[in-house]
């Protein structure tokens, strides 16, 4: 039996086919090849006929359809708010989060200079304006942010350097006890707000946070949630419960979009909403 040969592989894999076209097998190179030069011509066609989609009809790419989708539901069903922080953060905040010498992503985290990094994470600043805003309003606080955090990472196909966090907090609204039926509530909210029905909720220890809830497609993370009181909280001020769920944009239309590699919903020059443009 032939496979199909690492370049052809790796073109099909560029042009979307479905796993069962890249796993096929043939009974001869003739027949391999001549099923190559069909499979890839209509690949080509069926990748054309989407960016033409996308360009007359469609106009916002699957990624940015999902944070409009969760923004949508966030401001509109849940009584959130957006905001927007700085990407540059300083590294103070990292010590503040415990991401110390022995933490993993410690060594991830890449530095601007001796004192100042791109965010990994969104929750330092968002500890901080959560609390602001509780110390103001007294009442209870639900915001969230959707922007760029930077990782080093071997890559893969599940992880990029950069990547779009959307992350949602909630402080002093509801009582101790109940954090746990919030988070799972609000999971079920996002991925009913994005439209995936296939999903596992999955509870989890951490290194950062004690409990974790983790939503799981297709063998994929989406999000990580976790909540508090929380020994971390000290550090930033905060005396009240919390709940708060870091999904990964790029992830959740990785599996929307049924793409075998993130890349393809990430920030791009080389695809378009998931549309190679070697075509
Ligand atoms: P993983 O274990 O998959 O590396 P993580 O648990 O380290 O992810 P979290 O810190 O929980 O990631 O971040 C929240 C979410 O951000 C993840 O569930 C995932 O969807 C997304 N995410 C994290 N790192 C990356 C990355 N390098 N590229 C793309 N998305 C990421
Ligand atoms: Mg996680």
């Amino acid at each position: 039996m032939q496979n199909w040969s690492i370049a052809q592989k790796q073109r099909l894999v560029e042009l979307n086919a479905d796993k069962s076209i890249t796993e096929r097998e043939f009974e001869s190179l003739k027949e391999r090849d001549a099923a190559f030069k069909q499979l890839e011509r209509d690949l080509v066609k069926e990748n054309k006929e989407k960016l033409k989609n996308l360009m007359e009809r469609e106009h916002i790419p699957l990624t940015l359809r999902v944070e409009r989708e969760l923004e949508k539901w966030l401001t509109e069903k849940e009584d959130y708010t957006r905001v927007a922080t700085p990407i540059i953060i300083g590294g103070d905040k990292l010590t503040k989060m415990n991401i110390e010498q022995d933490n993993h992503l410690r060594e991830q985290v890449f530095w601007v200079d001796r004192k100042k990094c791109l965010r990994p994470m969104l929750a330092p600043n968002l500890y901080e304006v959560m609390r602001d805003l509780h110390r103001i309003t007294n009442k209870p606080v639900r915001i969230f942010e959707a922007g760029s955090c930077f990782r080093k990472e071997s890559q893969g196909a599940q992880h990029m350097n950069e990547f779009t966090m959307l992350n949602l907090v909630e402080l002093d609204s509801v009582e101790d006890g109940s954090q746990m039926e919030r988070l799972e509530a609000l999971a079920k909210g996002a991925m009913e707000a994005v439209g995936i029905d296939h999903y596992e909720l999955v509870r989890e220890s951490s290194g950062v946070y004690i409990e974790t809830l983790d939503i799981v497609a297709d063998g994929v993370e989406l999000a990580s949630g976790s909540y508090g009181p929380h020994p971390l909280d000290a550090n930033w001020g905060i005396f009240e419960p919390w709940v708060g769920i870091g999904l990964g944009l790029e992830r959740v239309a990785m599996v929307k979009g049924e793409y075998q590699t993130i890349k393809r919903a990430g920030k791009s020059i080389a695809y378009v909403d998931g549309i190679p443009l070697k075509l």
